[in-house]
């Protein structure tokens, strides 16, 4: 039987990303955990089986008409990597688990090294789920950290918190290990999918908690690296997602110089009119229905808001998608998703 959802949603992201014509403002629902929980999946099953965990996800986008695709969501899964210990919970599913990491003393940031990721190339979890994603035809992305992002899975927070007071010299070296872990993983993917399959991604949670000046000296020159590294490989696409409040670090991200079209999501703690006009034309934006209406709030409310969303941003020339502010909420109602996809048919429509 033909799927003429999907041929048109298909239709729909290709023409979106090339700055073409659309027939509605596309939604994205982040919707990863919480399909774990709508599929009744324990952690255990949503992380450890990633062909469960595509399917399940798969199922509840098609449910709620997502123009997005499954994506590998496993919180501290680099931290495991780096040699931390985990502790799987249901809360009664799936549930964010809990990590120990590597990283708890001084002394221990002098003995880390970047894991050797070829030994157990094939039974690497995020590897088989990539597999998958290119069996179907979907882009993988190469994560981009940020650095600054991959060192907060591997250090405990408050020995990190420290490090920036006291000891930067301890730190940049967790961030060197962070970088050059990046660059491994996002070399081993390149070599198995090929470049053109691939995309660059990146989060930004811990910058919007420190100051713009300590953003600048400990996280940006990293990153930059590792954007540059993948650029001169030959990455098209990127995507950058502001977690937390980037209101006083924006011009910081424009003068990165992604290229055109990067896709950038932006938390509801972030003025959409003000990174709209710094960001101008040449990205997209997207976002920002705010967690704790999602989560909290009315199938009316929630509806309303992403309606005053929608229409503020919906003729922006750089382009627009209708998203939650982060990752969906794990115990959403899903008539709160619901309304997200009900408000993009009645007001994005173009
Ligand atoms: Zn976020």
């Amino acid at each position: 039987m033909i799927n003429y959802e999907n041929i048109l949603r298909k239709e729909r992201i290709k023409n979106f990303y090339e700055g073409n014509d659309v027939d509605r403002v596309p939604f994205y629902t982040n919707a990863t955990i919480y399909s774990g929980v709508l599929g009744k999946l324990s952690s255990k099953e949503f992380y450890l089986n990633p062909e469960l965990s595509y399917s399940t996800q798969r199922l509840v986008l098609d449910i709620h008409h997502c123009d997005g695709s499954p994506s590998f969501d496993f919180p501290g899964y680099t931290g495991l990597m780096f040699g931390g210990e985990i502790e799987y919970k249901d809360n009664p599913y799936v549930s964010i688990p809990l990590i120990k990491p590597r990283v708890k003393s001084i002394s221990d940031i002098e003995k880390i090294k970047v894991p050797n990721l070829e030994i157990d190339i094939e039974e690497n979890l995020k590897f088989k789920f990539f597999k998958i994603l290119n069996e179907k035809g979907v882009s993988i992305p190469i994560s981009m950290g940020s650095p600054l992002e991959i060192v907060s899975n591997i250090c405990d927070i408050t020995l990190l918190v420290k490090l920036f007071r006291k000891d930067t010299e301890a730190l940049h070296r967790l961030l060197r290990c962070a970088t050059d872990y990046l660059k491994l993983m996002g070399n081993i993917t390149i070599n198995m999918f090929g470049i053109d399959k691939c995309y660059c991604s990146s989060n930004f949670p811990i910058e919007s908690l420190i100051s713009t000046k300590l953003f600048e000296n400990h996280s940006l020159p990293y990153f930059l690296e590792v954007y540059e590294y993948f650029r001169s490989k030959g990455v098209k696409s990127y995507s950058l997602h502001l977690c937390g409040n980037h209101n006083r670090n924006l011009e910081i991200f424009r003068h990165i110089g992604l290229p055109d079209r990067t896709f950038i999501s932006l938390d509801e703690k972030i003025d959409m009119d003000k990174a709209s006009s710094i960001f101008g034309e040449k990205y997209i934006l997207a976002g920002n229905v705010s967690s704790n209406s999602l989560l909290n709030g009315t199938y009316k409310e929630v509806y309303s808001i992403s309606k005053d969303i929608i229409i503020k941003n919906k003729s922006r020339k750089g382009g627009f998608a209708l998203m939650p502010s982060c990752t969906l909420p794990p115990y959403t109602p899903p008539l709160n998703l619901y309304a997200m996809y009900k408000a993009c048919e009645d007001f994005g429509k173009y």
